[in-house]
């Protein structure tokens, strides 16, 4: 059963002068015990889609439910959630217990020693049970986030909301936290809704991800799905990093290639009927995407192989990163870290035909995945560097 649900949403903000529709004819239903991502660049719309279902927000048009009630006209503290913020939203002048327990000493019947439980129980879930009596400027930033969480975990809501509760934090600890985080959610298994600017929480931490942009809905499903399987050109450029190449190139049915302007890439003959029944005729422009990780260095020419040129190495180690030009176009790669390559050379690149995406003009549709059936292969081969692979 799904725990809560947006139907057909939209939310428009009136500022006088203008009309800004934030969320757009938004559907999705959150299952039980899922940790749902909303992810998406600045202003798409993540954070009032969550606060449309914290009440914070009236809805313009649509309906919210939380577990089998219509909530959409209900006030938040009718609601059955608990937030969590970015900014922790602490009471200075009270202990960690005392912000632990405020909540439910205002809004429940609780009597005193069940609420104390609660909170016990809560602080040492979270590792704090020694801070209870500290204030809130005694603890450090990781702790901050912990007490909010625990004010959040004492409530035993239906949903957690939680907007980029992690942003505030410096990068190790916000890994580190994330795994927590995660960890906690799992124990807990209540659904919760996790709102987030950056991919990568998105790809560890969701069971599903709703990206979303200018507002609407750019595709629902699990973070290896968006990976391998992304709807339109949208989700292949904002998930993975780094993010994913492309290429605009005219399509040649008769040829089965696809040309750009230093570029001839041979489609096999099943990609290029896929191609050619995803409407492309002759000269239509059409959009190849391949992942940096998924780009190899080739020996020989071949119809998977393109030529460009090395602009930037940047060594990272274990691997570099390439940065490229083919062509007006600029291309990144991922080589292992022993290759020796340098700026200004030439190399002959493979866009392995198990790899590659193509999309429609406007990068509406994944052409391969039109259908649900995606014909590459994922199992990539491993291939060792060859010799004599630079031009
Ligand atoms: P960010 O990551 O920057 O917080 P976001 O994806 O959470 O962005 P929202 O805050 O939901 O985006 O905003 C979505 C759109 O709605 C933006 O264009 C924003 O300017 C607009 N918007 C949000 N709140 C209001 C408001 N109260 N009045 C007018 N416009 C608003």
């Amino acid at each position: 059963m799904a725990h809560a649900t947006y139907e057909n949403v939209t939310k428009r903000f009136d500022t006088g002068t203008e009309s800004v529709v934030a969320v757009d004819d938004l559907s999705i239903a959150i299952e039980d015990g899922e940790f749902l991502v909303l992810v998406g660049p600045s202003g798409c719309g993540k954070s009032t889609t969550l606060r449309l279902l914290a009440g914070l927000e009236t809805v313009t048009e649509g309906t919210v439910t939380i577990g089998d009630e219509d909530v959409t006209d209900e006030k938040p503290k009718d609601r059955d959630i608990a937030m969590v913020f970015q900014n922790y939203a602490l009471y200075p002048h009270m202990s960690v217990e005392e912000n632990m327990s405020f909540g439910l000493q205002m809004t429940t019947e609780l009597p005193a020693d069940e609420i104390e439980d609660r909170v016990t129980s809560a602080a040492e879930m979270l590792g704090i049970p020694e801070l209870l009596d500290r204030l809130p400027s005694a603890l450090s930033g990781g702790q901050k986030q912990r007490v909010a969480l625990g004010r959040a975990i004492v409530r035993e809501p239906a949903v957690f909301l939680m907007d980029e509760p992690l942003s505030n934090l410096d990068a190790k600890l916000r890994t580190q936290m994330r795994t927590e985080l995660q960890q906690l959610q799992n124990q807990l298994d209540v659904a919760t809704v996790y709102v987030t600017h950056d991919q990568t929480e998105a790809m560890t931490m969701g069971d599903r991800i709703a990206v979303l942009n200018d507002g609407k809905l750019q595709q629902l499903a699990t973070p290896l799905e968006c990976y391998h399987e992304p709807a339109n050109t949208f989700v292949a450029g904002f998930i993975g990093s780094p993010s994913m190449n492309f290429l605009d190139l005219s399509f040649h049915p008769e040829r089965g290639t696809g040309t750009g302007d230093t570029v001839e890439y041979g489609f096999t003959d099943e990609q290029t009927e896929r191609i050619r029944d995803a409407a492309a005729s002759t000269h239509d422009t059409i959009t190849l995407g391949i992942r940096p990780e998924d780009i190899t260095i080739a020996g020989d020419r071949g119809p998977e192989t393109i030529e460009a040129h090395v602009d930037v190495v940047e060594p990272m180690g274990k691997e570099s990163v390439l940065h490229l030009s083919v062509g007006s176009h600029s291309m990144t790669s991922l080589v292992p870290g022993e290759y020796d390559v340098e700026a200004g050379q030439s190399v002959r690149l493979k866009l392995p035909h198990d790899r590659i995406h193509v999309f429609d003009e406007g990068g509406d549709v994944n052409v391969f995945d039109e259908g649900g059936d995606v014909i590459f292969n994922r199992a990539r081969e491993t291939e060792s560097l060859p010799s004599g692979a630079l031009l």
